[in-house]
């Protein structure tokens, strides 16, 4: 079987249109994809197609050759996890990422476009430096989503604004908004809420409710945890170096977050060997 450059070529060129998929950052991909399934014996008048899922790169394309089509396999399934290590944007390195609840997989950069960042100067709110209204033209505030997230009105304006926690500096502000503004049973939530922070041991701020670190994400030492971890310092050190090593890169998201005080005394548990020891386990 001798295949011309050009035929290969268009073959690739033309099934790459078959695939869709949200950015260009796969295409490169998709076509060395395309090129060894030429090589693996592929009859090019066949077409192939292929999709994203859950943030990584799928093709079920086959042939009537059964023994072909286990070459297919292997081939899909190298490019496949090579996807979840690709932007899907601009093709630079990426991780698995969650962007308003779907899965996808990003570098940082196109991570941290997906994310409104909120910022409030002079009274006014912005999300990405953009002004989005005062907080003193606020004439109503609601909670969502069992009080994860809350809407905003304006005066004189029909829509309003949702925020979420997962977005920098949400809690200052709902810090920020005049309680008034929200129903009773939400001001009744919010007051305690802010009333009743612990200091959190883990990231050193004081953020900690009865659920869990609203900076961090971490949940308060329960005895419970005695079936997974020594002690609660344990616990806290390993809870500090995932916050370190933070694969999610959410303390790089949180970087300029305002919400909560910092602790002064706040102390770090562990050392250099035993965060490389604790590297080493969890990359093996
Ligand atoms: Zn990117
Ligand atoms: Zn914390």
């Amino acid at each position: 079987m001798d295949l011309s450059r050009e035929e290969m070529d268009r073959f690739i060129e033309n099934n790459l249109l078959n695939f869709s998929i949200n950015g260009s950052g796969w295409h490169n991909l998709i076509r060395n994809m395309l090129e060894e399934f030429c090589l693996a014996g592929w009859n090019l008048n066949e077409k192939v197609s292929g999709k994203e899922k859950f943030g990584g790169l799928r093709c079920y394309s086959t042939s009537t050759d059964e023994e072909l089509n286990i070459e297919i396999r292997k081939i899909v399934d190298k490019y496949s996890a090579l996807s979840g290590k690709t932007c899907e944007i601009c093709g630079e390195e990426a991780k698995g990422r969650y962007v308003d609840g779907w899965e996808a997989t990003l570098c940082f950069k196109h991570y941290s476009e997906s994310i409104y960042f909120i910022e409030i100067r002079n009274n006014d709110i912005e999300i990405n430096d953009k002004i989005i209204g005062n907080l003193n033209d606020i004439n109503k505030a609601e909670t969502d989503n069992s009080f994860r997230g809350i809407r905003i009105y304006f005066s004189g304006q029909e829509k309003y604004y949702g925020f979420h926690c997962r977005q920098p500096n949400y809690y200052l502000l709902l810090r920020s908004i005049a309680l008034h503004l929200f129903s009773e049973e939400d001001q009744k939530y919010i007051k305690s809420l802010f009333e009743n922070l612990n200091d959190c041991e883990v990231c050193g701020h004081k953020s900690l409710s009865e659920s869990h670190c609203l900076r961090c994400f971490n949940d308060p030492w329960k005895n419970s945890f005695l079936e997974d971890y020594e002690s609660k310092s344990q616990y806290i050190k390993h809870c500090q170096m995932d916050l370190f090593i933070d694969e999610d890169d959410n303390e790089k998201v949180f970087q300029h977050d305002r919400s909560f005080e910092k602790l002064p005394d706040h102390k770090i548990l562990f050392n250099d060997n035993e965060l490389r020891e604790y590297e080493k386990d969890m990359y093996d």
